[in-house]
């Protein structure tokens, strides 16, 4: 059934600049990097066909249809068309734009309406993810995980990170660095142990750690997903909550966020630091065991790609005594997370991931170790549908941190 509602109309104000689309010069260079250029080998899914689709939309040649629209669906955003291109198209602002589009004249469907409402209901408000925490904890401990939405995927909930008394976790002597850190939205509920592991490493590189008590959501999973009023908001709010105090950088330990704060975020953009990329620049202190472990590293496609950050995550995991790391093949391509692609396009999205995990599993690795909760999650669901609970998924915080722990083997 063909969906229009405003034919041709590619107008909208957050639609794609022309000096952005016609930055593609059709080389074709991107197309086997793209994930779904490569499962489905047809041109309307790489990047250059969706520009292509784009630019003919815009200037009014095509009409806009639910077919073309899926093609912009499903993009997975993951930017790795961005760093192979040659010709420096920003393809990140491109399909963001896009999607704005396509949400603005799409026809609301039951889904996107779904997506777009629990985006906006329960990302931007700390105290009621806190509450579908608890509900979704109470529901996994009484084996009802088929009544939560995504419940197969979710980790086991056990507690909510927290931020120190105080909102400040102090160095250990005299700060040499005054950071602010990122909670952001769902890595307090899903991933406490990461952030736990990642102020314990600043604290020992020497960092006086600040968590502002009025941060919200990033607000990079609505920008994803062509809400990019909804961003803008949450980013005019957050400017002003850290912008109220003073800080060297801002740590953030979630691929996506990072690079949602560094292209987003004009005011606090350029203070923002990977956890991996600041960690490998101040230096840690020695460790302090050995950490016996055959590990492998996934690269976070908006770690990779996004913020070219690929070699730091891997010089602090080769600097723990003992971690065996052994690369995989195709590390840097995309394991079909991409924030709420698996719940938009959960085929394709099984399909990226069924490549990923027999890379993966080829490593022998006992641990795989990456830098974002999307990807840790899709990773352990893999993992677990295929029976492999003995390989272990960790952020790359956890893992660095073993080495400073007394219990580490
Ligand atoms: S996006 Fe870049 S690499 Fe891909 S076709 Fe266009 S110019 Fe070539
Ligand atoms: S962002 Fe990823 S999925 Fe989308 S066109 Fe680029 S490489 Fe392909």
């Amino acid at each position: 059934m063909l969906d229009i509602r405003d034919p041709g109309t590619f107008q909208g104000p957050d639609a794609p600049a022309d000096d952005d689309l016609a930055t593609c010069v059709h080389c074709g260079l991107c197309l086997n990097a793209c994930p779904t250029y490569r499962i489905t080998g047809l041109e309307t899914e790489s990047p250059r066909g969706r520009i292509y689709l784009m630019t003919r939309w815009k200037r009014g040649d095509l009409p806009f249809t639910e077919e073309l629209a899926r093609h912009i669906d499903l993009c997975l955003g993951c930017r790795t068309c961005e760093a192979v291109c040659p010709s420096g198209v920003p393809y990140g602002r491109i399909i963001e734009g896009g999607r704005a589009e396509v949400e603005r004249l799409r026809r609301p469907n039951p889904r996107s309406l779904l997506v777009r409402q629990a985006l906006r209901r329960l990302l931007a408000h700390p105290g009621r993810l806190r509450t579908v925490g608890a509900l979704t904890r109470a529901a996994q401990t009484l084996g009802l995980t088929g009544l939560v939405p995504q419940g197969r995927t979710l980790p086991r909930l056990t507690r909510a990170y927290r931020p120190p008394r105080g909102g400040v976790a102090p160095a250990p002597g005299p700060p040499r660095h005054r950071v602010a850190f990122l909670t952001g939205c769902v890595m307090p509920l899903l991933y406490p142990s990461a952030h736990e592991a990642a102020v314990r490493l600043l604290q020992l590189a020497g960092c006086e750690v600040w968590f502002p008590s009025d941060q919200r959501c990033c607000g990079a999973l609505f920008a994803h997903n062509g809400d990019l009023e909804g961003a803008r908001q949450l980013r005019d709010h957050n400017q002003h909550a850290f912008g109220m105090e003073d800080f060297d950088v801002l740590v953030v330990d979630s691929a996506g966020c990072g690079a949602h704060l560094k292209d987003f975020y004009p005011n606090l953009g350029r203070r923002v630091r990977d956890l991996t990329e600041f960690l490998d620049e101040i230096g840690l202190p020695p460790p302090e065991h050995e950490v016996r472990l055959r590990v492998t590293y996934q690269d976070a496609c908006h770690l990779v790609h996004a913020q070219r950050i690929r070699h730091q995550p891997r010089r602090l995991i080769r600097s723990i005594p003992g971690v065996g790391l052994v690369e995989m093949a195709h590390s840097d391509i995309c394991c079909g997370a991409a924030g709420l692609y698996g719940a938009l396009q959960p085929q394709m999205s099984s399909r990226i991931l069924e490549e990923k995990l027999d890379d993966l599993l080829a490593t022998e690795a006992q641990v795989v170790v990456t830098a974002n909760p999307g990807c840790q999650m899709q990773l352990e669901a893999g993992l677990r549908a295929r029976g492999r609970t003995d390989v272990r998924v960790a952020h790359v915080a956890e893992l660095i941190v073993e080495a400073y722990r007394p219990s580490a083997t």
